[in-house]
Formats: structure tokens, C-alpha cells, sequence
């Protein structure tokens, strides 16, 4: 089944318009990436553009979830459900639909296109929303509708921006596959995995935090098309499926080293996700840079190397899985052919770039792992292995959650701050008006996107 393909199909025939899919660098310079299938769509739910004719959209959108309010970074590898890049279909009404036919039109997609077992899902809604309740309750039984607070229902793009109560539908994977005790509904665990969130568009939220209706209450929905594709095919991971296995058999040919599925496989998955996201995001043009998004995609890249990096990988390997990835998505994504080789090229030069430092650096983290008594791994020494090696503050972290322990971030914080400083005090009278602190930290969530910039003596280049 091509599951992209149905679910374009269905509501192009409930009268949407099927857009392609927006560059992951968005137009608003609020949001780190496109993190969601309504970001191309926000001046018009905001009300800023007009709604276009028909009135109703639907997409299959490339997300970004790595930094920004979305960030997940540091799942993936670790939950079977998260990836930094994922297709996120969606079905959009601006201020056409609502809640009534949002719900009609999932659930009938759901169990007549994608036939999945109506025993196995189960709905929540915002606990303030009845409304929505009384509509579900026409398809499923009252005790499948479960009420949540604000964490999991309701839903906004970034600290400002058209935001609402959502209501999102689940699919039980069974007890039998799942045993944790973070695995309820709304618990972090991947038994009862989440599909597809309705979000119901009221309000627009302001840099002060308030919300104002919108002119239109309107549809934005999301379903994770991996998520989607692991139950169709019968496994309880998105890296089973025929999405991620090539990547998974091409990391295991290239290593020499066997693939777990359980917790001893986490730096296989981590590579096959970040060569994706890394891939991406050099076919739209965004190069490996010091600050912002392109350092966000060092970031990956360098996590990516690491973890082979623990496979004995010990020169450029990342490149070598590009064609297997272009192989599977240049159909769907033409760009990818076309930028193939420029793409391998310029990821193995930065995977060069790394392996230079990361050899020295390991020798560093690990000699102070090993002089760490507690649990808080030095913040100085975080800082060195940053400023000298460029070993990336959550590269840093990553490394340490392996094995329990966490960064001083005060001291870390401490000296990346004085070396702001520093910075600021050269740069004075220079002359150079092309830096700007406040334009380097405007990436709220994410703090250290952007520092890297004031250091004149990085040695990363
Ligand atoms: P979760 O609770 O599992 O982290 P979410 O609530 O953050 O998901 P939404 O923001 O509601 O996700 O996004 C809509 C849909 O997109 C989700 O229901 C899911 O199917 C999919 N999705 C979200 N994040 C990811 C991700 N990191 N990787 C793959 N699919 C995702
Ligand atoms: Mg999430
Ligand atoms: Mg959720
Ligand atoms: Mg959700």
C-alpha cells in the first residue's frame, strides 16, 4: 500500500488541494525548521493571507524536529517512534470544516483506507473539550475517549503562532510486545503509539503569551507517515519498516557490526535517522556552519559520526549510506538525485573535518569519565571538548547518558558566557557590524545555536 499516495488521494476526493511538500527552512524566522504540516500554511489560519480556494488543503510535509519547541532529538535511537525527519501527512480547512467532519473524515480514513483494528484505537481529547467527546462518541465507546491536560492536547507550532486543543487517536500494539511501565496512554512509552493528532485551530498566541481567536476556527491535522507504515506492516518500530531497514543493512554492511533491535542497536538507528535528516537538509541548501541551522545540522551530523564512531568507524563513513537513502526516496523527492553527489561530497568533507578532533576528544571525555566520581561530568572539560574539539554540547550529553551522568551546565554555561564576552569586547571599535548577538540567540529553545560564532578561536571551520 502506498500509504502517501491513499491518503492524497482520499481527501483530494473530499474536495482538498494537494500541495507539495514546503522546504524544511521555513519562511518565518520564528521557527529553527518546519516542524509540521500547517507552517507553509500559518499567514493564512493566522489570517494574515487570505484562504485560498477551495478552502481545504492536504500534504504529505518533510518535518524537522531536532532544536526549536519540538525537539527530539535525543529520542531518537532510544523510542521506536521518533525521528528527526519524518513525513507528517496532514488535512487542512481554513476556516472551512471543523470539528465534525475533522473527525468523520479520520476515523473513516482510518478504518475503511488504512483498515486498521477499530479494537485497537483509542481517542483523546482535551479535558475542556466536550464538544469534540460527543462527536467521537458517534465511532467509538465512551470508555476508548480519554481526557488529557494541556501537555498532550493541545497544540502550537512554537511559543507564538495558531495554536488549539487537539484530539489525537492511538493505536494499541498489544501488552504482549510492550512491558514498561512508561507504556500507558499519553506515557512516553511506544505501546499505545500515537498516529494522528487533529488539531482544532482557535487561537493565535502572541510574544506576551496571549492567546486571541482567530478569525476562523480551522483544521490542522498531522499523521506520521513511518508511525503509519510500521503498522501496516506488522512491527512494533518505525526502524523495522521498509523505510528504515535498507539505511539499518547499510550501516550494518558498512560497520561489520550486527543490528539489535532493543537498546544495543540504538547507534545504528541514530545513523540511519541522521543521514536522512543530514541529507535532506543539504539537497535545500543549508551548509554545515557555526551557527543557527547550520549548526543544527552539524550537530546531527557529527552525533551521526560519533555512533559510528562506536562501531569502530574511524574515517568518513555517513556519505557511503546516501545512495541507498536516494535509491528509496529520489521518486518522491527528484532533488535528491540531482543533488547527490554535491550532497555526498560536502558531507564527507565535515565527516573529515570531525575525525580529525574526535579521536583526541574521546581521549579527553574519556579520561575525565573516568576521574568522575558523582554523576555530573565537568563542565570545564564539556566546554574543551566544545571549544578545542568541536564536540557539541548534546553530542557531549549524548555520550553521557550512556552511562548515567550529566554536564555541570552551570560551569559550562559559565564559560561559554565569558567567552561570549571576550568576544564582545574584541569585536568593539572593530568595525564588523555583521554580528549581531541578538540575531545569534534569537532561536529561543535552543540555546546554544548560535554561540559558536562568537568564539574567534574555534578550531572548527
Ligand atoms: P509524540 O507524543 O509521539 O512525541 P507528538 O505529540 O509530539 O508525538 P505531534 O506534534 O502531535 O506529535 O505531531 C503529529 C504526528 O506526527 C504525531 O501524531 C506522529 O504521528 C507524528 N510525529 C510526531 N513527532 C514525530 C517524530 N519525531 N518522528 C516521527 N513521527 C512523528
Ligand atoms: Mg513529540
Ligand atoms: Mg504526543
Ligand atoms: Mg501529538
Amino acid at each position: 500500500m502506498d500509504i502517501r499516495k491513499e491518503f492524497l488521494d482520499f481527501f483530494e476526493k473530499k474536495g482538498h488541494k494537494v500541495y507539495p511538500s514546503s522546504p524544511l527552512v521555513p519562511d518565518d524566522p520564528s521557527l529553527l525548521f518546519t516542524n509540521a504540516g500547517m507552517v507553509q500554511f500559518k499567514p493564512i489560519f493566522t489570517g494574515e493571507k487570505p484562504a485560498p480556494e477551495p478552502p481545504r488543503a492536504c500534504s504529505s510535509q518533510l518535518c524537522m524536529r531536532a532544536g526549536g519547541k519540538h525537539n527530539d532529538l535525543e529520542n531518537v535511537g532510544y523510542t521506536n517512534r521518533h525521528h528527526t525527519l519524518f513525513e507528517m501527512l496532514g488535512n487542512f480547512s481554513f476556516g472551512d470544516y471543523f470539528k465534525e467532519e475533522a473527525i468523520a473524515y479520520a476515523w473513516e480514513f482510518v478504518t475503511e483506507v488504512l483498515k486498521l483494528d477499530k479494537d485497537r484505537l483509542w481517542i483523546t481529547i482535551h479535558e475542556s473539550d466536550d464538544e469534540a467527546g460527543k462527536i467521537w462518541e458517534k465511532y467509538v465507546s465512551k470508555d476508548r475517549i480519554v481526557k488529557m491536560g494541556d501537555k498532550d492536547n493541545f497544540w502550537q507550532m512554537g511559543d507564538t503562532g495558531p495554536c488549539g486543543p487537539c484530539s489525537e487517536i492511538h493505536y494499541d500494539q498489544g501488552a504482549d510486545k510492550f512491558n514498561s511501565p512508561e507504556d500507558y496512554l499519553g506515557g512516553e512509552g511506544d505501546r499505545f503509539l500515537e498516529i494522528w493528532n487533529l488539531v482544532f485551530m482557535q487561537y493565535n498566541r502572541d510574544e506576551k503569551g496571549n492567546l486571541t481567536p482567530l478569525p476562523k476556527p480551522s483544521i490542522d491535522t498531522g499523521m506520521g507517515l513511518e508511525r503509519i507504515t510500521a503498522i501496516k506492516e506488522g512491527v512494533t518500530s518505525n526502524y523495522e519498516t521498509s523505510i528504515f531497514k535498507p539505511l539499518i543493512n547499510r550501516v550494518v554492511e558498512i560497520t561489520g557490526k550486527e543490528y539489535f533491535t532493543d537498546k544495543r542497536g540504538a547507534s545504528h538507528r541514530v545513523i540511519a535517522d541522521h543521514i536522512r535528516a543530514v541529507t535532506f537538509l543539504l539537497a535545500q541548501g543549508v551548509r554545515f556552519d557555526r551557527e543557527g541551522r547550520g549548526y543544527v545540522l552539524r550537530r546531527i551530523l557529527r552525533r551521526g559520526v560519533r555512533h559510528g564512531y562506536m562501531l569502530g568507524m574511524k574515517e568518513p563513513f555517513m556519505y557511503k549510506i546516501v545512495d541507498t537513502l536516494v535509491n528509496q526516496m529520489g521518486h518522491q523527492y527528484p532533488y535528491l538525485i540531482e543533488k547527490k553527489e554535491a550532497v555526498k561530497d560536502a558531507m564527507k568533507m565535515e565527516e573529515e573535518r570531525f575525525f580529525a578532533t574526535i579521536d583526541k576528544g574521546m581521549e579527553l571525555f574519556k579520561e575525565a569519565l573516568a576521574k568522575t566520581t558523582g554523576d555530573i561530568f565537568s563542565g570545564e572539560i564539556a566546554f574543551k571538548l566544545y571549544d578545542t574539539y568541536g564536540f557539541p554540547l548534546d553530542l557531549t550529553q549524548d555520550m553521557l547518558r550512556e552511562v548515567g551522568k550529566r554536564v555541570d551546565i552551570e560551569t559550562f554555561e559559565k564559560l561559554m558566557n565569558e567567552q561570549k564576552e571576550r568576544a564582545r569586547a574584541n569585536w568593539k571599535g572593530s568595525g564588523d557590524k555583521k554580528i549581531n548577538l541578538k540575531d545569534l540567540e534569537k532561536y529561543g529553545a535552543n540555546k546554544f545555536v548560535g554561540y559558536e560564532k562568537t568564539s574567534h578561536k574555534t578550531k572548527i571551520k
